[in-house]
């Protein structure tokens, strides 16, 4: 049986982020840019299990790249030029 709210990580910090999540939260931001190696995939989907606020952090990018993408098509009509 796997405990989700893990009792060794301590998230009570609040704006200071375990030293790993730095290198998750940049890995996620690159993998918009590019595409991620398949160690860097698996590394971000073990450390998402056990952390909420990358959890979160993921969820942000997703949702705003999809907003960027909208907004581009929404002006992309008028030129850019
Ligand atoms: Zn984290």
């Amino acid at each position: 049986m796997v405990r989700r709210d893990g009792a060794r990580l301590s998230k009570t910090h609040t704006g200071e982020m375990m030293d790993d999540c730095r290198k998750i939260t940049g890995m996620i931001s690159e993998g918009l840019d590019r595409e991620l190696t398949w160690s860097e995939r698996m590394r971000i989907r073990v450390h998402l299990l056990m952390c909420s606020g990358c959890s979160a952090f993921q969820k942000q990018m997703i949702f705003l790249r999809e907003a960027m993408r909208t907004l581009a098509e929404r002006i992309g009509g008028h030129g850019d030029h």
